[in-house]
């Protein structure tokens, strides 16, 4: 990563940690953290606890005044009403979240969320003040045919063309290949680099060259302290999603580490 863009280390819990795990995870991150002197005016360092942890973070995260940030892992399209078991943007931002991702492959496979659910997902998010982490990326299929860069900037355009220019400059954007999610199995830095620089290539035909330089596009799949150096070293990779090496707090910390000696 060359650019000016502050480079964000995001962890996603999934349904993993109950509220006391998650104080106590986000403790020893934010010790670890400190001991190392770590600067996060140069690194965003965030996660994503299950809803029912939001509030145990939020009322550590302000009364230790810890400069850790958090969000939500998926969001109700609608804002209030009979919807049972759905969770609202503001109720999310009302717990002082920065993000919530949205469209990540768990919640499309396992969920009914199709572009036009997904397109309101980020709308809400953003109407909200927070930012969406938009997921995307191909599956094994779609690589195997060789239309993984189409399909990932496919999906970017597809859930974002109509936002307007201010809309769109606060969307973060995560490529992460299905094939790599969870498999130990990492892109190359190079098909990293690929997929971002597609993805900035039609945000700034769509939008603007602002919107383009603007936007932070993460990379997902099998992030490790192994593979970060490499993966932030190319230009238009901005950061991590990150799933299991998220919920080892020392590997997450090194994770961050390494992030800002790569970047600085
Ligand atoms: C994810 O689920 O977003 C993810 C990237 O998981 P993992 O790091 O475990 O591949």
């Amino acid at each position: 990563m060359t650019s000016r863009r502050i480079p964000l280390v995001a962890g996603n819990w999934k349904m993993n940690f109950d509220h006391l795990e998650a104080t106590y995870f986000v403790q020893q991150l934010a010790w670890k953290l400190r001991d190392a002197r770590f600067d996060y005016k140069r690194c965003e360092v965030a996660l994503m606890p299950s809803f029912t942890s939001l509030r145990s973070v939020q009322v550590l995260v302000e009364s230790d005044k810890l400069r850790i940030r958090y969000g939500a892992q998926a969001v109700s399209v609608t804002s209030q009403g009979a919807f049972t078991g759905d969770v609202s943007a503001d109720m999310i931002a009302h717990l002082g979240c920065s993000y919530v991702i949205v469209g990540h492959s768990e919640r499309r496979k396992y969920h009914p969320e199709d572009d036009a659910n997904i397109v309101d997902q980020v709308r809400a998010v953003l109407a909200a003040g927070m930012q969406p982490i938009l997921c995307v990326g191909e599956s094994y299929e779609e690589r195997r045919k060789g239309i993984e860069l189409d399909f990932a900037v496919g999906q970017v355009h597809d859930v974002t063309r109509d936002l307007s220019d201010e809309e769109a400059s606060r969307l973060i954007v995560a490529y992460e290949p299905v094939w790599a999610i969870g498999t130990g199995m990492v892109a190359t830095p190079q098909s990293a680099q690929d997929a971002a620089k597609a993805i900035r290539d039609d945000l700034t035909a769509t939008f603007s060259t602002t919107v383009g330089d603007t936007v932070r596009i993460l990379y997902g799949g099998s992030v490790s302290s192994k593979n970060a150096v490499e993966l932030i070293g190319e230009p238009d990779v901005d950061g991590f999603l990150i799933g299991g090496a998220a919920l080892k707090v020392d590997e997450l910390t090194k994770i961050c580490r390494l992030t800002l000696e790569a970047t600085a």
